[in-house]
């Protein structure tokens, strides 16, 4: 599905992404571990194109097709979800016009009515109000309910691969528990995967990742099973690997 050959990428000529690698296939549930300011959210924000950074070597390829070049509405199209790490306001736009738009720009059309009614449904799976369907998109809303709302679009849209991006901070245990049950919906579909970046151990109890990774410094530094993240969780990324930065020095 996914594959990521050499990335590096950079901000006003500071490197930050220095030559990832990594491949998704369906059904695969990648988790992305490292610490602040490895270049996890950074790596997603690559993935989908976003102009603030230059990807200044390697290549992007999805289904096999090349998509390192083209723009990030595109790369949506394409059925990439990106939840961000802090979801932003969007003043006069409601969530329902939002998503209908991004929904009328796909191949497979359906009506307003179809897409209303899965929309109320998503929104009630993640435990939230009908009421946010017609508010402006996450505003005066809670971390917690911006985190819902990802998830009610990513299940809305039908995308195929989601990035998301400590999809579980800052929500209480039901929170938790619901955001959760829309990643494992979203993963029963068929040719679907999820890369999630998460520090918490807690959502580990509702979702099962197949692969995890370590990002240090903008690199992958350890891949591994399920192992690998209980033992970050418990002795840290200190010690763990031969990384400079992971070491705090
Ligand atoms: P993580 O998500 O692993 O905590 P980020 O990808 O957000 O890390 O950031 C990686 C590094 O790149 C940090 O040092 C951060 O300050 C820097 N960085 C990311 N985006 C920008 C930006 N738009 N402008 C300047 N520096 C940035
Ligand atoms: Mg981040």
């Amino acid at each position: 599905m996914l594959k990521v050959s050499n990335i590096h990428a950079q901000v006003e000529n500071t490197p930050i992404l220095r030559g990832i690698n990594f491949e998704v296939n369906d059904g695969e549930f990648h988790l992305i571990l490292g610490v602040n300011g490895s270049g996890k959210s950074t790596f997603g924000k690559v993935l989908l194109g976003s102009p603030q950074y230059e990807m200044t070597k390697g290549k992007i390829e999805y289904n096999d097709e090349d998509i390192s070049n083209i723009p990030t509405f595109e790369r949506a199209q394409k059925g990439i979800f990106l939840s961000h790490q802090s979801p932003p306001s969007l003043d006069g736009v409601s969530a329902k016009d939002l998503l209908r738009a991004a929904d009328k720009s796909k191949e497979e059309k359906r009506s307003l009515l179809q897409f209303k009614r899965a929309l109320k449904e998503n929104l009630k799976k993640v435990g939230l109000s009908q009421k946010f369907l017609n508010r402006p998109l996450n505003d005066g809303a809670s971390g917690g309910e911006r985190k819902k709302m990802e998830i009610a679009s990513l299940l809305t849209l039908g995308a195929k691969l989601a990035f998301l991006d400590e999809i579980d901070s800052g929500l209480d245990v039901d929170a938790l528990k619901a955001v959760s049950t829309g990643i494992n919906n979203f993963l029963e579909k068929k040719g679907t995967a999820v890369i999630l970046v998460s520090h918490s151990e807690t959502i580990l109890k509702y979702v099962d990742p197949t692969h995890v990774h370590v990002f240090c410094g903008g690199r992958i530094v350890a891949t591994g099973g399920i192992e690998l993240a209980q033992k970050v969780h418990d002795e840290g990324y200190a010690g763990l690997m031969d990384c400079v930065e992971c070491r705090g020095e």
